[in-house]
């Protein structure tokens, strides 16, 4: 533990932001118990001094009145009658032992009567690496099922998917401290990086100002970042495909290819070229709204100031077309030899502050941990020894398991009969709630483990009360795969429990009532601390088996994959070689989003977040200052939009499109053009831009087209 006692606080704990995927380290100051404030430590390896605000003011959820310190359930599950017809009934509140006894008893019964596929788990990108582990672990070696996913499904699945089509590994090759002190350039395209990842955002700009790196931004909106760029290239909503294929085709015509990269590291670049010779300036101007003098500048800019390093995030992951976005970036980096070196790569910025360490540990259909791909029939046979009962398996299937998206609607056919959700509440921020909501009511069973009521314990039936970042020991993987401790400061609330040892005992009473006892090396349950199940990680995880939390604890900086505890880490992949061996070419074609503006629904509807408030808000409405700052949702609409509506400064409007509506209070901005509005998803009800989203799939990522669809706006009364 290191904690030192200084002035008013009786404790500093150093420990990892909960919130964006950056990572950065801070001391959280103990006082009575409580945390009183967060100060800054110089030797914070990702951040050094620097906080955002949400880092710095966002921590009084943690003591917030409404924390769950009691497991609750519905009373029909105590008194044996049935679930009321008009809903579930009144909340009780229960003892451990009768809680877990009724989520294990029901996933016995449900495995019984309809197999253990109609089942699914949803994991989190909230928790830490260790309970990531515990929960695809229950569900493949307990419940036999590879229907377990998480939130990356919704944020990056096509980046895992694109980058390891391309390379073979889907993670960001490089690190947020190569880019900004080595790139020539950077290439930001869909990410708010100012905003999503404001210390990374903070960096990049003293790197434009101070050794003059040329920056080119393509974003649909003017986000804050362009104030900084070179260039600013405002493509048309879903037109990325079309705008990088027309850079790369003048980047070729230029003569500013990496030939000698191209043949010695790639294959499949005769196909890719002759794609790109389709997309001449002048089409993809047309497509993409952009002129042809500046994807000449850009392209330019781009070829010649190396290394150059691509950023992307959500804007790029987003689409129906999230994966031929990713692929399209690959090209861009295999044709300018920009892979492999310090200040360039491919670098999708992570979302939440473990969505990447969810993703490594096999939170995923279709991958145990490590990414050891579930379909093959080696890495079957090794997961089944480790896990084996004295009984014979487990059996967890040949075949990926189903997404959070395909859960959702098949608990809605009935074909789903029980779902477990660790800290995710897909009632805010799955796509087209009104659909979502349906399917919830439609369920039979849900437990959700959480440390709020959230929109989504509406419809559970039982509600488990785990602890907060703040309240439990572990790890999180950031942005750049570097693992990192986070330690507990403070005591949970009432009864609550950190999650993992929630997750173990509901193991071990399911394998108790089916009589099966773990006898394999890595099959048991009886875990007594976080460092132990890192070490169960290790044993099966090739890219994590020198990670513990020994050498975390003494300052190691370790970076997956780290092979072995001799081996110090891999702060740069794809050096000298690529995962897969070549880099494979990818060739992309334009394809229109899902759904296009219209004459009843004129205007595009594009989605993100702001910096004061994380994800679903569940934390960040809870943080008295940042709720005061940002107390609803705004949306975006342009000034000429604004006349079109009759919107004078700000008045609240009415969003409609083919799946919902919204009411907010608009602000009129030029950050969006004309034809495009903005909104969030942090405020829950009428306030939630996801009423309006379209839950059209990526069909290789299965990702939803959060970013692009069809709505129309008219005034609402205040
Ligand atoms: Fe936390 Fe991200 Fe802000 Fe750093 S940049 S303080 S990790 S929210």
């Amino acid at each position: 533990r290191m904690s030192i006692v200084l002035g008013k606080a009786d404790e500093l704990v150093t420990t990892i932001c909960p919130y964006c995927g950056v990572g950065c380290q801070f001391d959280l100051n103990i006082k009575e118990g409580k945390i009183i404030r967060v100060t800054s430590n110089s030797e914070a390896p990702v951040n050094g001094m620097h906080l955002c605000v949400k880092g710095r003011y966002g921590y009084d959820f943690v003591h917030h009145e409404d924390r769950l310190t009691k497991p609750l359930v519905r009373e029909y599950l105590l008194n044996g009658s049935p679930r009321p017809s008009d809903g579930r009934g009144d909340w009780v509140e229960a003892d451990w032992d009768t809680a877990i006894n009724i989520v294990a008893n029901k996933f016995v019964q449900v495995k019984r009567e309809s197999g253990s596929n109609a089942i699914g788990i949803l994991s989190s990108a909230k928790c830490t690496n260790e309970e990531n582990y515990l929960m695809q672990k229950f569900s493949r070696q307990v419940i036999g099922t590879n229907n377990v996913d998480h939130c990356a499904r919704l944020c990056h699945s096509s980046t895992v998917a694109g980058l390891a089509m391309c390379f073979g590994s889907g993670a960001m090759s490089n690190t947020m401290q190569d880019i900004v002190e080595q790139a020539e350039a950077i290439l930001i395209i869909g990410s708010n990086t100012t905003e999503q990842h404001p210390v990374f955002g903070t960096k990049i700009r003293q790197a434009v100002l101070n050794r003059k790196v040329k920056l080119v931004v393509a974003d649909p909106r003017a986000i804050d970042i362009c104030e900084f760029a070179e260039l600013h290239l405002q493509q048309k909503l879903g037109t990325d495909v079309a705008l990088l294929n027309g850079l790369m085709h003048i980047i070729l015509a230029n003569g500013n290819h990496d030939e000698a990269f191209i043949q010695e590291r790639t294959e499949g670049f005769d196909d890719f070229q002759k794609t790109i010779d389709k997309y001449n300036p002048e089409l993809v101007s047309q497509i993409t709204g952009i002129t042809v003098e500046s994807l000449y500048e850009a392209a330019d800019i781009l070829a010649t100031n190396k290394p150059m390093a691509v950023i992307w995030a959500m804007g790029i992951t987003q689409h129906t077309t999230g994966v031929m976005n990713v692929l399209s970036l690959g090209n861009l980096q295999m044709l300018l030899g920009n892979m492999g070196v310090p200040g360039g790569g491919v670098n999708p910025l992570r979302g939440q502050n473990n969505v990447q360490g969810a993703c490594d540990l096999g939170g995923l259909p279709n991958v145990f941990p490590g990414y050891q791909k579930v379909t093959d029939e080696s890495v079957r046979e090794k997961f089944k020894s480790a896990w084996a009962f004295d009984t014979g398996g487990p059996d967890f299937g040949e075949q990926p398991g189903i997404t959070v998206i395909e859960m959702i609607n098949k608990m809605g056919e009935g074909e789903l009969r029980a779902l477990y959700i660790l800290a995710e509440n897909p009632m805010m921020t799955d796509p087209d709630i009104n659909h979502v909501r349906e399917c919830m009511e439609n369920s039979e069973f849900v437990v959700l483990q959480e440390i709020f009521p959230s929109e989504t314990s509406h419809y559970a039936d039982v509600l488990l009360p785990g602890v907060s970042w703040a309240e439990k020991d572990g790890t999180f993987t950031n942005t750049e795969r570097r693992i990192q401790l986070i330690r507990s400061a403070v005591n949970p609330p009432g009864e609550a429990r950190p999650d993992w040892q929630i997750i173990a005992e509901i193991a071990r009473l399911v394998l108790q009532i089916e009589g099966r006892k773990p006898v394999g090396p890595q099959a048991g349950w009886d875990f007594i601390s976080a460092a132990e199940i890192q070490n169960e990680v290790n044993a099966i995880t090739p890219i994590y088996a020198g990670v513990t939390h020994e050498r975390l604890n003494k300052g190691e900086q370790l970076h997956w994959p780290v092979r072995g505890l001799d081996h110090d880490g891999t702060p740069i992949l794809h050096v000298g070689q690529f995962t897969r061996g070549n880099g494979k070419f990818h060739s992309c074609e334009h394809l229109d989003a899902e759904e296009l503006p219209d004459n009843e629904y004129p205007l595009y509807l594009t989605t993100g977040r702001v910096i004061y408030h994380w994800h679903g808000g569940e934390m960040t409405r809870r943080a008295k200052g940042l709720l005061e700052i940002y107390p609803e949702t705004l949306v975006e609409i342009s000034p000429e939009d604004a006349l079109k509506i009759g919107l004078n400064g700000k008045d609240m409007v009415r969003i409609t499109s083919r799946r919902g509506e919204m009411i907010a209070r608009a602000v009129v901005t030029d950050r969006v053009s004309e034809g495009v509005i903005f909104g969030n998803f942090h405020f829950p009800g009428e306030q939630n831009v996801n009423n309006l989203t379209i839950a059209a799939l990526d069909p290789i990522a299965k990702i939803p087209e959060y970013k692009v669809c069809a709505v129309k706006v008219e005034l609402a009364e205040e």
